[in-house]
């Protein structure tokens, strides 16, 4: 292959880059290629979990990404192009595909997940050939092929991380590195077509474009007629023919101001505004009611609905709707209303509605009866072992009403006890949570049950092996102690909460001496703490002010002696505050405490000596920091 006659080819004809991505633009640009660009609107959304292979993914995502731009360009007016290229590259490590970071801490994890290890790089590319037959519609063929190049990394300290993630360069590239600039230190070697990993595998692309212009496939070839020579793997598709009404449906739904717009802007560029800028605010346009458009009244569609979907899982749960079924599947609606003792209609819609939350299933659509899927097998079930029973029972008797009074919350910048319970809001916890056995039992299930979920992984976050004695403050049911005894065969673990607390944490331990786990009782904010090698904060600190949070970690920095360890677990928020909004939505309880990132742990954590060895976003409920006392 001569690359000079490839290029050539295109010579005279319009070529269109469905892509932004300066490095894919570089790359065309100095193999000579002349083409326009055009971003595609397609959003990268495939379910991964649909392809058997991940350069599968990378490929059919580029082709949406041609396709998208294919069928747009008529549709505002503008010439049909003859070639249109769609790329696509992610990073595979371990059996996950790694896209572009949404923020610093998922940076981080895509990262160090990379770190001392071998991955692949795959690019997928798309080559979408338009003609128009003699019907004066418009045939188009499907080129598409991958690329995989392998790239191992160094081992990367948890400096070199933060220094590369605080560059700002991981956060526009898939997997979270540019080898072509800063991050390129991190590679130790690259196997196949380095270009393949700054974005675009020109050399494999040349290879197609001579098959295509040298010895083209016939059409009656069908799929893969043109996997010859040593260009593979590719596949050649030739879908429906872009036909007069299939463009005009595609104007209609992409809005018909395109063309006005694109010339108004050419003839009468204000001079106030850059060209970069209409033409940008020319393409949103373009995208309005685009894919991207549905897609998002679908997502705030769902925002509206969402309060709905969580009154239909707590109701389905306080009724006992799913240890019903578990005991008895197979029921209808009737027997479901009559051993729940509620109307038939009223439990005819519930379970419908369960159906549609993947909560329940049916089995029989003519006279349906009801059956537990595995969501609910493994999360709604008392007896689960990851039975989220007790903490959505709280949400819907505690967190439920205190939501219901939002808005007097947001306009007062307080908790609404009072309005929700008709009491007023003394001391956190011994006033409000702990006011009657039965609240404060409920509140404990509530714990109970989140910190059987989120314990295995917060204990296994770090080594903790130089650490033998943990005192759990504020442990509560002794839950997440218990899941630091199973991860840690060598530890003990001592729980510290308020009297109230300890007297009744027995219903949920039956003292068991091989677990390592004693309880002590007592306030943190006066009493002494027990000594330990390791304190562990779980769901603490959130609760307090920073006023109060000094006050508890100056006790803990008493204590501690150099080299005591610190393991504080919270949902940590993102450095510019913008999520996750798990933690965002919980602060809206408006309790006197508040939310932080990791950088505000830390820095709190450091004016006590205590300095942060390791943050783990653990993917589940809470992540974890580890700090050392100096
Ligand atoms: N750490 C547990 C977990 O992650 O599941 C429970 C967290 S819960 C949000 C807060 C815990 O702190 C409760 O068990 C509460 O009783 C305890 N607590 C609150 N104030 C306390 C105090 N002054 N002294 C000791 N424990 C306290």
């Amino acid at each position: 292959m001569v690359m000079n006659p490839v290029i050539s080819k295109l010579a005279g004809k319009l070529v269109v880059l469905a892509s932004s991505s300066p490095r894919r633009l570089e790359i065309l640009r100095n193999a000579g290629m002349r083409f326009e660009v055009v971003p595609s609107c397609f959003k990268e959304t495939l379910d991964k979990r649909l392809f058997k292979a991940p350069q599968e993914y990378a490929v059919e995502t580029a082709k949406q990404k041609a396709l998208e731009v294919t069928r747009r360009m008529p549709c505002n007016h503008r010439k049909m192009p003859d070639i249109v290229i769609g790329a696509d590259t992610i990073v595979t490590v371990d059996g996950m595909i790694l896209e572009k970071p949404r923020d610093k801490q998922d940076a981080y994890r895509m990262l160090s997940s990379l770190s001392g290890k071998e991955h692949s790089v795959f690019t997928g590319v798309a080559i979408v050939l338009c003609h128009e037959n003699e019907n004066e519609e418009v045939d188009y063929q499907i080129v598409d092929f991958y690329e995989e190049t392998k790239v191992k990394f160094a081992d990367l300290s948890e400096d070199m991380l933060w220094e590369y993630i605080d560059s700002g360069e991981p956060m526009d590239k898939a997997g979270g590195y540019g080898i072509q600039a800063l991050g390129g230190m991190l590679v130790e070697y690259v196997h196949g077509d380095f270009l393949n990993v700054v974005g675009f595998p020109l050399n494999h692309f040349c290879k197609q474009l001579d098959i295509i212009y040298n010895c083209p496939p016939s059409s009656s070839d069908g799929q893969h007629g043109s996997c010859h020579g040593d260009a593979a793997p590719c596949s050649v598709s030739t879908p429906p023919p872009l036909t007069p009404s299939a463009t005009h449906t595609a104007q209609t739904a992409c809005g018909e101001s395109g063309h006005a717009e694109v010339r108004h802007s050419e003839e009468t560029l204000p001079l106030t505004t850059s060209r970069g800028q209409l033409i940008n605010e020319i393409h949103q346009r373009e995208c309005e009611d685009s894919e991207e458009a549905r897609e998002d009244l679908q997502r705030i569609i769902q925002l509206i609905d969402g309060f709905k979907a969580s009154k239909a899982l707590f109701t389905a749960s306080s009724l006992g709707i799913f240890d019903l079924l578990q005991r008895k599947p197979a029921l209808d609606a009737a027997q479901v209303a009559h051993e729940l003792k509620t109307s038939i209609k009223g439990m005819q819609c519930l379970l419908e509605a369960c159906v549609s939350l993947n909560l329940l299933k049916t089995q029989n659509c003519e006279a349906p009866v009801y059956e537990n899927t595995d969501l609910a097998k493994r999360f709604l079930l008392s007896d689960a072992r990851w039975s989220l029973l007790g903490h959505i029972a709280h949400y819907n008797d505690t967190v439920w009403p205190l939501f219901h009074h939002l808005d007097s919350a947001v306009k007062e910048g307080n908790h609404q006890h009072h309005k929700a319970f008709g009491k007023k809001c003394g001391v956190l916890f011994q006033d409000t949570i702990y006011s009657s056995e039965e609240i404060q039992l409920k509140f404990m299930k509530a714990m109970h049950s989140l910190a059987k979920v989120s314990g295995r992984a917060v204990a296994t976050a770090f080594d903790l092996s130089a650490f033998k004695t943990a005192c759990d403050l504020g442990g509560c049911t002794g839950a997440m102690a218990s899941e630091f005894t199973k991860a840690h065969p060598e530890m003990c673990v001592t729980v510290f909460d308020l009297p109230s607390v300890v007297e009744m944490s027995q219903h949920f331990h039956p003292p068991c001496a091989e677990d390592r786990v004693t309880f002590v009782s007592g306030d943190f904010f006066k009493d002494d703490l027990p000594k330990a090698d390791l304190y562990i904060l779980a769901r603490i600190l959130h609760d307090w002010s920073d006023e109060k949070v000094h006050i508890l970690l100056g006790r803990i920095a008493d204590v501690c002696t150099p080299g005591c360890g610190l393991l504080l677990s919270e949902i940590f928020l993102n450095e510019n505050r913008t999520g996750p909004s798990r933690g965002l939505l919980q602060a809206l309880s408006m309790s006197e405490g508040r939310q932080r990132s990791a950088g505000e742990y830390g820095l709190l954590l450091k004016s006590h000596a205590f300095i942060t060895t390791g943050i783990k976003q653990t993917d589940n409920l809470l992540d974890a920091m580890l700090c050392v006392k100096v």
